[in-house]
C-alpha cells in the first residue's frame, strides 16, 4: 500500500486507500464508494490515508454496506467513523434519504454504513461510546455534554469564590 500521489487523483478508497480519478465512484476492488481524499476535515490531511486503511481489519471489509449509526452532520459522521477505525471497522457516511440538502454542505444529517462483517463490533463500539446505535435519527448524546461543560464551569466558579473568601 503506497501512499497516494499528491491530488492527480483526489478520490480515495476507504477500505483499501487507493486513489482514483474523479469520474470512477467505485472502488472496483472493494465496492465501496469513494470519498475526496481532502474532504475529510483539517484534522484528516491526505497522508493519513495509508495509515487509515493500516488500520482497518480485513475481516470487517466483508459484505454489503449497513447502517449502523445515523449522525446530525458531517462532522459528527465523521466523529463515529474515527471511533469505528480505531477498532478497525472501514466505514462510508452518506447523506441520509429524505433530506433536500444540496451536496457540497456539510450540514444535514447522515448515515454511517459498514461492511455487513463489521456491523456487529461497530454496533458494540457505538454502544460503549454511548452513541445509540439504533434506526432512530440520533448521535452523540448532546446533553451529557453539555452537562459535564456546566459542572466543571460551576466547580470553577466555587473554586473561585473560595478562593476570593478565604484570601478577603
Ligand atoms: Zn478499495
Amino acid at each position: 500500500m503506497s501512499r497516494p500521489a499528491a491530488s492527480a487523483e483526489p478520490l480515495v478508497c476507504p477500505t483499501c486507500a487507493k486513489t482514483y480519478p474523479l469520474d470512477e465512484r467505485f472502488c472496483p476492488t472493494c465496492k465501496m464508494p469513494l470519498v475526496y481524499a481532502g474532504f475529510t476535515g483539517t484534522d484528516h490531511p491526505i497522508t493519513d490515508v495509508g495509515e487509515r486503511a493500516r488500520k482497518i481489519k480485513p475481516q470487517y471489509s466483508e459484505g454489503e454496506l449497513v447502517r449502523v449509526a445515523g449522525a446530525r452532520n458531517q462532522s459528527e459522521a465523521e466523529f463515529i467513523q474515527g471511533m469505528l477505525l480505531e477498532e478497525g471497522i472501514p466505514s462510508v457516511q452518506r447523506r441520509s434519504r429524505g433530506f433536500d440538502v444540496p451536496d457540497f454542505l456539510a450540514a444535514g444529517p447522515r448515515d454511517v454504513l459498514v461492511p455487513e462483517s463489521g456491523a456487529l463490533p461497530a454496533r458494540e463500539v457505538l454502544l460503549e461510546a454511548d452513541l445509540v446505535p439504533t434506526d432512530a435519527p440520533s448521535g452523540i448524546a448532546p446533553g451529557r455534554l453539555a452537562l459535564g461543560l456546566l459542572a466543571l464551569v460551576a466547580l470553577i466558579a466555587v473554586v473561585a469564590w473560595l478562593g476570593t473568601e478565604v484570601l478577603g
